[in-house]
C-alpha cells in the first residue's frame, strides 16, 4: 500500500541554526508511526514542516500521493492533516463544546453531519461531555490534551500529527491519553506522534523512529526498539 505521508530527505533551519538535516520517514495508512528523541532533537520542527507552519530548505513532503509544495496549512487541513501543536492552542474563554465547533470550521458539511461528530468525540471522551459547557481554560492538563485532540479530530483527519501529548502530565493521565491514541488506529486515522516519553511512545507504535540532532539514527517497530539495547539505555534509563 503506498504511504500516506512520506518524508524524504528533508532539510530545515532556522537561519544559521541547520535543525533537520535529511530526514526521511513514511505512515502507512491506518498505523501509528512515531518519532522519539532528546530535546531540542527536531521533533517539532519535523511536524511544523509537515504541517507547513514553517518552510522547508529541501526535500519532499508527499500527502496521499501528492506533493505538498506550495500548499498552506489549511489547504492542508482541508485535505485531511490535522495538526495538535505542543502547546494545545485551546481558546480558554470559549466553551469546551464551541472549542470543538471551531475544529469544524474547515468542512462543508452541514450541521447534522457536524452534530454527528460532536457526539461522536462526546463518546470517545465522557469527561468533555461532562465538561461540554465549561471554558476550556478551566480544564485540567489532561483533559486540555483530550480537548485538542478532539477538536482536531472534528475536522475528519485521516492524518493526525502530535507533538507531544504526554507534556506536563501526570503518569495516569498520559496512559489515558495513550490509551485514546491508540484507540483511534481502529477508526482507520493514522497518527504521527513525536515524543520524548520514549516508553509509552514506542508501546503503542506500529513503526518508530529516533530522531537525534537533526538525524534519525535508528528505526524500526514500536517493539523492536522498545528491546533495543542503546534505546533502552538512552530513551528508558534501563541498561
Ligand atoms: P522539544 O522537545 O524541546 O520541543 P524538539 O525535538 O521538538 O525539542 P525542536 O523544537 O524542533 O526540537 O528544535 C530543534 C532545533 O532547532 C533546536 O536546536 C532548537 O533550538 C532549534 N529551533 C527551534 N525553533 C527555533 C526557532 N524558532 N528559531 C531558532 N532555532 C530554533
Amino acid at each position: 500500500m503506498s504511504p500516506l505521508l512520506a518524508i524524504n530527505d528533508l532539510r530545515v533551519g532556522y537561519g544559521q541554526v541547520e535543525a533537520l538535516f535529511g530526514a526521511s520517514l513514511t505512515v502507512a495508512p491506518g498505523t501509528i508511526v512515531t518519532v522519539v528523541g532528546p530535546n531540542g532533537a527536531g521533533k517539532s520542527t519535523l511536524l511544523n514542516a509537515v504541517a507547513a507552519l514553517i518552510p522547508k530548505r529541501s526535500g519532499r513532503i508527499a500527502f496521499a500521493g501528492q506533493n505538498t509544495d506550495g500548499l498552506s496549512t489549511e489547504e492542508l487541513a482541508a485535505c485531511g492533516m490535522a495538526l495538535v501543536p505542543e502547546r494545545r492552542d485551546l481558546f480558554g474563554s470559549m466553551s469546551v463544546e464551541d472549542n470543538l465547533l471551531l475544529g469544524a470550521y474547515l468542512r462543508r458539511s452541514n450541521h447534522k453531519a457536524i452534530a454527528d461528530s460532536l457526539e461522536e468525540i462526546f463518546a470517545r471522551f465522557p469527561r468533555l461531555k461532562e465538561r461540554r459547557a465549561q471554558e476550556a481554560g478551566t480544564l485540567s492538563g489532561g483533559e486540555r490534551q483530550m480537548l485538542a485532540i478532539g477538536r482536531a479530530l472534528m475536522c475528519r483527519p485521516r492524518l493526525l500529527l502530535l507533538d507531544e501529548p504526554s507534556l506536563g502530565l501526570a503518569p495516569q493521565i498520559v496512559r489515558n491519553v495513550f490509551d485514546v491514541i491508540d484507540s483511534l488506529r481502529a477508526t482507520g486515522v493514522s497518527v504521527l506522534l513525536v515524543e520524548q516519553n520514549a516508553q509509552m511512545a514506542l508501546r503503542i507504535a506500529d513503526y518508530a523512529y529516533v530522531l537525534e540532532t537533526g538525524e534519525i539514527v535508528n528505526q524500526g517497530t514500536g517493539a523492536a526498539l522498545l528491546h533495543d539495547p542503546r534505546v533502552m539505555e538512552t530513551y528508558l534509563g534501563i541498561g
